[in-house]
C-alpha cells in the first residue's frame, strides 16, 4: 500500500524551507528577479564600453541566474513529491517563464563579448582585479568565437534551429503512440500486449520461450518501417552535420565534443580502448551461457538473470551507516558534511508516497542545501542508489562552497564520475566483506551489469553515431539498409563470434531515443572509466591519494572538465583510464565464475 504524504515522518521528507521559509519568501525573491531581467537592458550600452562595464553586466546575469536557480529548485522539488499538486505546478511554470524572459533580456551578453577583440579584453582583465572572478565565464564564450557567424546569420540560425528537431519528436511519437508491436504469451501462457516499456522486463524473463518472443516480436515490428526510421534518423543526422559544417567546425564530432570542451581524440580513444578490452566481455557471455545452461547464446538471452533476487533488507537507516562506512575513505570534511546532510539537515526524501515522481536524483544549486529523491524499499538496490545519488550531492556540496556561484556548476562531462565512485566503492567494501558466496554473486552480479551496460553498450553506441555522422558527411545517404548492416556489425563485434548474432537485432537502433542527441551517450562510458581509475587509486594509494580526489570535486566549473580530472590525477587522453575499468570488470567476471564453479 502506497503512503499518504501525511503520513510519514518529518524525518524521512526533505526540509525545503532552507530554499524558501515559505511562498512569500519564495514570491518575494520572484519579484525581486523580475525586477533584475527588467532592469537588465541598461547593460546592453555598457557591457563592451569599459572593464568595469563589462563587470557589472556579468555580475547581473549572474544574480539574475541565482535567483532563478533558487525558485526553479524550491518549485521542482515541491513539484516532485507532489506531482498532482496544481499550485506546486503553476509555480513550475512561472520560473520556465521567467527563466524565458531572463535569456531573451540577455541576449546581447554573448554577441557583444565576442565581438570585443580579445587584446581589448585582455587589457579590461589588467586593469580591472574584480573581473578575475569571470575569467572562465568569458573564455568559455571566446572560445566560440571561431565559431560564430555574422549577425544576420547568427539571427538565421537561431530561426532554422528553432525549427530543426522535428524528426526526434516524429520518432518518438510513431514508436511510443503510434506502433503497435502485436501480442505475446507471458510466463503464465496469457496473451499480453507487447509494448516498447514492458519489452525489457520481458526480455529479462528467466523463461526463454517469453524472451524469445518478445525479441521476435518487437524487432518484426520495427522491420516493417525500417525506411521510415532511416528517413528520421538521415534527417537529423544532416541536421547536425550542416550546423557543424556551416559552424566552420571540421566534423559535427569535432562540434559536439567541443561543446564538452572535449576533443574527438578522447572520443576515439574510448572506442579503440574498449574495442582492446572485449575479451573479458566475451568472457562474460560465456559465463552467461554456463549459468543460463544453453548450448549458445542468443541474443534474447543477454538480460536473462543470472541470480536470483537478494533477500537480505535494509531499513532506511541501515542504508545510511552503509554509505557512511565507505566514504569514511575521503575524510573529516566530507563525512561529517553528508552525515549532518543525511541524519539532521534533511537532504533527503526517502519513502515513496502517492503523487511522488518515481526513481531517484540529486539537485542542488549554490546557497541551499543539495537535496535527494529516493524511492526507498529496504533493497540492497537502494542502498546503492542512496551512494550514488551522495556522491551528486557531496559533488555539489565541494563545488558550491569552493567556488563563487557562476564558477560551481560542474559540467556533464564529468558529473557521473562521484556518484560512481560512491558505487564502486561500495561494491568493493561489500564484496571484501561479504558473508555468504551468494552476497558475493550478488555484488558481482551489480558491477558486471553496470559496467556492461554503461562502458561497452554505450561505446557500442558511441561507435555507431560517429560511424553514421561521418557517412554523411562524405555525402552518403543514411538508407535503411546501409543503417541497420552497419548496426549489424558493429553489435557483432560487441558480442562476439561465440554469440548467435540474431539477425533481428539489425533493427535495434530504430528503438534508441539517444542517438537523436549526437555524441551524448559516450560520456557515460567516460564517466564510468574515468571512476574506476579514481577507485584504483583510492584503494591502493589511500589518503595520500584521496586528498587529490576531493580537490577535483572542489574544482566545481573553475577549470575545463579535462583539466579538473587532471586535479585528481586522473589523464583522459591515456587508455589507461579505460583499461582500468575493464580490469574491474574483467576480475568481477573471473571471480564470479569461480565461486559459481565451486557451488555447481
Ligand atoms: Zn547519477
Amino acid at each position: 500500500m502506497i503512503k499518504e504524504r501525511k503520513d510519514v515522518e518529518q524525518k524521512y521528507k526533505w526540509d525545503l524551507s532552507v530554499i524558501y521559509a515559505d511562498e512569500d519568501a519564495f514570491f518575494a525573491d520572484y519579484k525581486r528577479a523580475e525586477a533584475l531581467v527588467k532592469d537588465f537592458a541598461r547593460h546592453e550600452k555598457t557591457i563592451t564600453a569599459s572593464a568595469a562595464g563589462l563587470y557589472e553586466a556579468l555580475c547581473a546575469s549572474c544574480e539574475i541566474e541565482n535567483i532563478i536557480g533558487r525558485l526553479w529548485e524550491y518549485a521542482s522539488l515541491n513539484f516532485a513529491v507532489d506531482t498532482s499538486n496544481n499550485n506546486f505546478q503553476a509555480l513550475n511554470a512561472r520560473v520556465r517563464n521567467l527563466a524565458v524572459e531572463a535569456g531573451s533580456a540577455s541576449w546581447f551578453v554573448q554577441p557583444y563579448i565576442l565581438k570585443t577583440d580579445k587584446k581589448t579584453i585582455e587589457k579590461w582583465f589588467a586593469v580591472e582585479p574584480r573581473l578575475a572572478t569571470f575569467r572562465r565565464t568569458v573564455d568559455k564564450i571566446m572560445q566560440k568565437k571561431a565559431h560564430t557567424l555574422s549577425d544576420e546569420c547568427e539571427m538565421l540560425m537561431s530561426r532554422l534551429e528553432n525549427a530543426f528537431g522535428g524528426a526526434d519528436d516524429t520518432r518518438s511519437l510513431f514508436a511510443n503512440a503510434d506502433l503497435k508491436f502485436g501480442k505475446i504469451k507471458d510466463e503464465s501462457g496469457r496473451t499480453v500486449e507487447l509494448t516498447d516499456t514492458n519489452y525489457v522486463p520481458f526480455l529479462m524473463s528467466s523463461d526463454r520461450r517469453v524472451r524469445q518472443s518478445a525479441f521476435r516480436t518487437l524487432y518484426k515490428t520495427y522491420g516493417q518501417f525500417a525506411n521510415t526510421f532511416a528517413s528520421l534518423y538521415n534527417s537529423h543526422v544532416k541536421e547536425t552535420t550542416t550546423v557543424a559544417r556551416v559552424r566552420n567546425y571540421k566534423s559535427s564530432l569535432e562540434a559536439s565534443t567541443s561543446y564538452d570542451e572535449v576533443t574527438p581524440v578522447i572520443y576515439n580513444n574510448l572506442i579503440k580502448s574498449v574495442h582492446k578490452g572485449l575479451a573479458p566481455l566475451y568472457e562474460y557471455y560465456e559465463l552467461k551461457r554456463t549459468v543460463l545452461g544453453v548450448d549458445r547464446l542468443h541474443l534474447y538471452d543477454v538480460y536473462a538473470p543470472l541470480i536470483g533476487e537478494f533477500e537480505k533488507k535494509y531499513t532506511y537507516e541501515e542504508a545510511v551507516e552503509e554509505v557512511l562506512d565507505t566514504v569514511g575513505i575521503f575524510g573529516e570534511e566530507y563525512k561529517s558534511t553528508l552525515t549532518a546532510g543525511l541524519k539532521e539537515k534533511g537532504w533527503v526524501d526517502v519513502y515513496p508516497t502517492r503523487g511522488k515522481r518515481g526513481g531517484a536524483f540529486s539537485s542542488g544549486v549554490p546557497g541551499t542545501e543539495p537535496y535527494i529523491l529516493l524511492n526507498f524499499t529496504d533493497t540492497f538496490d537502494d542502498v546503492f542508489t542512496l551512494a550514488h545519488e551522495a556522491g551528486h550531492s557531496m559533488h555539489t556540496y565541494f563545488s558550491t562552497s569552493y567556488n563563487e556561484p557562476h564558477n560551481s556548476g560542474y559540467r556533464i562531462f564529468v558529473a557521473e564520475v562521484a556518484s560512481t565512485v560512491n558505487e564502486l566503492l561500495l561494491a568493493h567494501r561489500k564484496l571484501a566483506e561479504a558473508g555468504s558466496d551468494m552476497e558475493k554473486l550478488y555484488i558481482l552480479n551489480q558491477l558486471m551489469e553496470t559496467y556492461k551496460g554503461t562502458l561497452y553498450r554505450q561505446t557500442m553506441f558511441a561507435e555507431f553515431e560517429r560511424d553514421m555522422h561521418a557517412l554523411c558527411e562524405k555525402g552518403e545517404p543514411l538508407t535503411a539498409d546501409l543503417i541497420s548492416k552497419k548496426y549489424y556489425r558493429i553489435v557483432k563485434k560487441f558480442f562476439g563470434k561465440d554469440v548467435a548474432c540474431d539477425r533481428q537485432i539489425a533493427c535495434e537502433w530504430m528503438r534508441i531515443p539517444h542517438f537523436y542527441s549526437s555524441f551524448y551517450v559516450y560520456k557515460y562510458a567516460t564517466c564510468i572509466s574515468a571512476a574506476s581509475a579514481i577507485v584504483k587509486r583510492i584503494e591502493s594509494e589511500g589518503e595520500a591519494y584521496v586528498e587529490k580526489y576531493i580537490d577535483f570535486l572542489k574544482c566545481g566549473d573553475s577549470k575545463s572538465p579535462l583539466d579538473s580530472l587532471l586535479v585528481a590525477g586522473i589523464d583522459m587522453t591515456s587508455p589507461a583510464v579505460v583499461e582500468s575499468a575493464v580490469a574491474d570488470f574483467a576480475s568481477c567476471v573471473k571471480q564470479f565464475r569461480e565461486i559459481y564453479e565451486k557451488n555447481a
